[in-house]
């Protein structure tokens, strides 16, 4: 096995640009080992734990989570002020206000789809059941 040289800082420049990759990742993409890119990691001293990112529940922007917090907010700060918001239906794409607290609420029990009436969800999910009896059939 031949033995390559990587120079640690392409590896902490790239753990920089990339906070969301895993050490394994990282090894994958230089040809090394998890663990020795966790050792030049932290010989650097830079964080070897991959960056979990989150999304606001509302309006799908990155949340950076505090650090050293393990509570992570379901909403960004400007959600968060806004009691109401608007949102668009999955069906005919439609604005519509909705409490925001709402929102959450839904997405939390996993509901991934936004209905402005009970006909738009009928017709996406009938939509998307003939789709799927179509791909089977053909
Ligand atoms: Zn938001
Ligand atoms: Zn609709």
């Amino acid at each position: 096995m031949a033995v390559r040289i990587v120079d640690k800082v392409d590896i902490a420049d790239y753990k920089g640009e990339n906070p969301c990759l895993s050490c394994a990742s990282i090894g994958r993409t230089f040809g090394i080992s998890r663990e020795r890119v966790r050792q030049i990691l932290t010989d650097i001293g830079q964080k070897t734990r991959a960056i979990i990112p989150h999304y606001c529940k509302v309006c799908g922007k990155q949340i950076f989570k505090k650090v050293g917090r393990r509570y992570v907010p379901r909403m960004c700060e400007e959600c968060k002020s806004q009691r109401i918001i608007l949102v668009s239906c999955d069906y005919c794409g439609e604005l519509f206000p909705r409490r925001a607290k709402l929102v959450v609420t839904l997405s939390k029990r996993g509901y991934n789809h936004t209905f402005h009436n009970y006909s738009c969800q009928q017709n996406y999910y009938w939509q998307h059941k003939k789709r799927a009896i179509n791909d089977f059939c053909s």
